[in-house]
């Protein structure tokens, strides 16, 4: 019996790890109401059940039945009593023996739908765990007509061709105002006639796709290497289990599926009151991609790709009107959300406040734009580009989710509670999850680390969750800003004005001291709680490589860091950084919060 209860714990841990219970458990009833497995011997169940393949899960079920009916407490009549055991005995013989290994009902194990960030993390380790994997990934062009290849929103029209942009905005200003301090005869490059130094837009562009199709290379060879089948098809639910591909030539294939995970991220959203934005506007899917300069151009967004593209088109030299209708960096620190708006229009872009209302194609052949100003009056400009950034929405319209019964909500995303929908074989992560009881940030990192635990508690035993503590981010503007934990206003209303220490400073990168770059630009402050021994719980960077300084602070934070621990520390000088580790002078004091000397 204990041998018997060994194989019945190992049927059932596979069985945990399928959701193909609910699928074969009406088959089960069937064939215990139309076999009577009870009222045969143990030779004649055995024949029946290899009779027909049936699967573990199957056969396990039929042992299930039976043994709730046998049950030696409750026997039905005196002869099952008897016949109980060794017809289990025989039956768990019949399951070990001859079953297929894995339940036929599906083409595999898991499909995922969205080969970006999560997707791509997700069906890689799953592969790697074992599981029967298959991704699709699907591009839908722009309105603009934009399109590019696997990897998603990050590889294609986010992160890197964003950052590699910031970097060629950063550039500019080593070499106009930093390399001639420090020796460098760049009177070649036209540096001293007015203009400034020349860049070629369509070079950064090339350059920059080409990067982009290695890695769309990379990671086609490292699906086939994982033992993922890849499908570039659109992929929409037809049934719990059954997923349409459909290719661009209109060719479709079901594959069944006994797992899904929809993956399928965001896109930008057009405010549906700017009238002929569709038409005439770009959004974020199109500028990395764009083959000629933009030229003028009219940001429309508050939040950081807005901000972060304003930031490098004007760090690149195109004149740039940024149009916010409200505050700058919504949900990031005000005060350094206020700092890295003021330096951008110290840039020399031109912040306007207004909601935009209408875009039309002018006589000149470029963009005129009409808004309502933040006093109600109404104004209008006419750009060459301009790039619409006010937000996204989840990619989620097209999956036919009423065939499974889910639902998404009005920014596209899909319920979840550590990425489990309310269909419990149907899995979202990334973007397009709503995750509650809080909500995650929309961040490459975070889609990709929901993937490998979920892949691990699915396949790999694993019990681990996102923990959303400490998620550490940055916003590439000139004047490049990161941060881990609260903001100031959230550490206020959480701990109270008492119990908040805030130590801070302005400083100066001292690679910036001999081109004459700003003396107080950048600027630090840590968040500590009094009542806590000083423990951190907030930390953030207005400056050069904000985003490297704090990657590694967050690791910290997360292990519980206090001031102690920041004081403790020994700095590494000269780095910016270290002007995290010797904090002294706090908000509370009115003291100026500028360092003096190295
Ligand atoms: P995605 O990466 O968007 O992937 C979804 C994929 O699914 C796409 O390829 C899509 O085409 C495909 N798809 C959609 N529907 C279907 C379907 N029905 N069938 C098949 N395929 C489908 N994050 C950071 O961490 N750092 C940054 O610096 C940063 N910068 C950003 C800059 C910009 C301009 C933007 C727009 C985003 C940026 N992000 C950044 C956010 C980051 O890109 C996203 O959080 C991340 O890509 C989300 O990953 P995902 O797997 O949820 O979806």
């Amino acid at each position: 019996w204990q041998a018997q209860q060994e194989v019945a714990d190992q049927i059932l841990a596979y069985l945990e790890r399928t959701d193909c219970v609910f699928q074969t458990r009406e088959a089960i009833s069937r064939f215990m109401a139309d076999v009577k497995p009870f009222e045969l011997t143990p030779a004649e169940v055995m024949q029946l059940v290899n009779a027909a393949p049936r699967s573990r899960v199957e056969i396990y079920l039929i042992i299930e039945e039976c043994e709730e009916r046998l049950s030696p407490e409750q026997p039905a009549t005196a002869a099952h009593a008897r016949r109980g055991v060794p017809m289990l005995s025989a039956l768990l013989h019949a399951a070990c023996a001859s079953a297929p290994p894995a339940p036929p009902h599906f083409d595999f194990d898991l499909v995922v739908i969205g080969g970006g960030s999560g997707g791509l993390a997700l069906a890689k380790e799953a592969a790697a765990l074992g599981a029967r994997v298959a991704l699709a990934d699907y591009v839908r062009p722009s309105p603009q007509g934009s399109r590019w290849g696997l990897g998603g929103t990050c590889v294609n029209v986010g992160c890197i061709p964003k950052k590699l942009m910031h970097h060629a905005g950063q550039l500019r200003r080593v070499v106009e105002q930093d390399a001639p301090a420090y020796g460098y005869d760049l009177s070649a490059l036209r540096l001293a006639d007015g203009e400034g130094a020349p860049h070629a837009w369509p070079t950064l562009v090339r350059n920059v796709q080409q990067h982009i199709k290695s890695l769309n290379f990379g990671y086609l060879s490292s699906l086939r290497k994982a033992g993922v089948q890849y499908f570039n098809k659109h992929a929409s639910f037809r049934g719990a289990h059954e997923v349409v591909l459909r290719g661009a030539k209109g060719d479709e294939v079901v594959v069944s599926a006994a797992r899904v995970a929809v993956a399928v991220g965001g896109r930008p959203r057009v405010p549906d009151d700017f009238v002929g934005a569709a038409e005439h506007c770009l959004v974020s899917d199109d500028l990395f991609s764009l083959k000629e300069a933009p030229g003028s151009t009219l940001v429309v967004g508050g939040g950081y790709v807005a901000l972060e593209c304003a930031g490098f088109l004007r760090s690149l030299g195109y004149p740039v009107t940024l149009l916010l209708r409200s505050i700058p960096l919504r949900g990031f620190d005000r005060q350094c959300a206020e700092m890295v708006l003021s330096h951008l229009e110290e840039e020399g872009v031109v912040v306007v406040r207004g909601t935009p209302q209408l875009a039309e194609r002018s006589a000149s052949g470029r963009t005129r734009v009409c808004w309502r100003g933040g006093d109600g009056a109404a104004a209008e400009g006419e750009f060459e580009t301009v790039l619409v950034a006010t937000g996204r929405t989840a990619d989620t319209s097209s999956l036919c989710l009423e065939a499974v019964g889910l639902s998404a909500g009005k920014d596209g995303k899909i319920a979840a509670k550590d990425e489990a929908t309310a269909v419990p074989h149907i899995y979202v992560i990334g973007d397009a999850a709503a995750e509650a009881p809080s909500s995650r940030p929309e961040l490459t990192p975070v889609a990709i680390r929901a993937g490998l635990l979920l892949a691990r508690r699915l396949y790999g035993g694993g019990a681990e969750t996102f923990d959303n503590r400490m998620v550490p981010t940055a916003v590439f503007t000139p004047l490049e800003y990161a941060c881990v934990g609260l903001s100031e206003e959230e550490a206020t209303e959480i701990l109270g004005a008492d119990r908040l220490e805030v130590y801070h400073t302005h400083y100066q990168p001292l690679e910036w001291t001999l081109g004459g770059r700003p003396h107080s630009l950048c600027y630090c402050k840590v968040l500590c709680d009094a009542a806590e021994c000083g423990r951190i719980v907030g930390l953030h960077v207005c400056g050069e490589h904000a985003a490297e300084i704090v990657q590694g602070f967050a690791v910290a934070l997360r292990c519980g860091a206090t001031k102690r621990d920041l004081d403790a520390t020994v700095g590494i000088h000269p780095c910016s950084a270290e002007e995290l580790v010797g904090l002294r002078v706090t908000k509370r004091s009115g003291l100026p919060a500028q360092r003096d000397g190295c």
